[in-house]
């Protein structure tokens, strides 16, 4: 599958707020398959994960994540360095700045938001940003697949009635 995304970090203009039914678009869901997201999955399926590709993983949370892992309770975010304001490689747009401070600040609350939900809901989160190497972020995931199968199976063999702790 072929990619003719070159730069999918920046939006296509990001000098202007888009139109208003780009805008609700924008809001409704998450950039998919951006050229980072999908070296990522091909990485985690080369090393014989398995998982599934923008899911909802919370019964009544309508949040998608890009990358699930079920029996883990993982959930994996590509996150793109303009969107989601990365430390390293986010800029804040000079033209109509307000109306682009506003929303990427709404974006990194939502993102916020998401996590403690899907916390909430015994579910584990894992932040990838897109400027991230191939290999590292595959091998962060890796890891936290790893930590949480181990983690829902302590959680399972704990004796009835034993209140855990988080
Ligand atoms: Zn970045």
């Amino acid at each position: 599958m072929a990619s003719d995304r070159s730069s999918p970090q920046l939006p296509v203009s990001p000098l202007l707020p888009p139109a208003p039914a780009k805008r609700r678009a924008m809001q409704a869901q998450r950039e998919r398959d951006t050229r980072p997201e999908v070296d990522l999955r091909r990485e985690l399926h080369r090393r014989g994960l398995r998982f599934f590709v923008h899911r909802r993983p919370v019964q009544g949370l309508r949040r998608e994540a890009d990358i699930v892992f079920v029996r883990a309770r993982l959930a994996i975010f590509v996150d793109g360095c303009f969107w989601h304001s990365c430390p390293q490689h986010g800029s804040m747009p000079r033209a109509n700045e307000t109306w682009w401070r506003d929303k990427l600040d709404r974006n990194r609350a939502r993102d916020a938001d998401t996590q403690r939900r899907f916390e909430e809901a015994g579910w584990s989160v894992l932040r990838v940003w897109e400027h991230e190497l191939t290999a590292e972020a595959a091998d962060r995931v890796e890891a936290a697949v790893r930590d949480s199968i181990a983690r829902q199976a302590t959680a399972s063999s704990s004796p009835p009635g034993r209140v855990r702790g988080k």
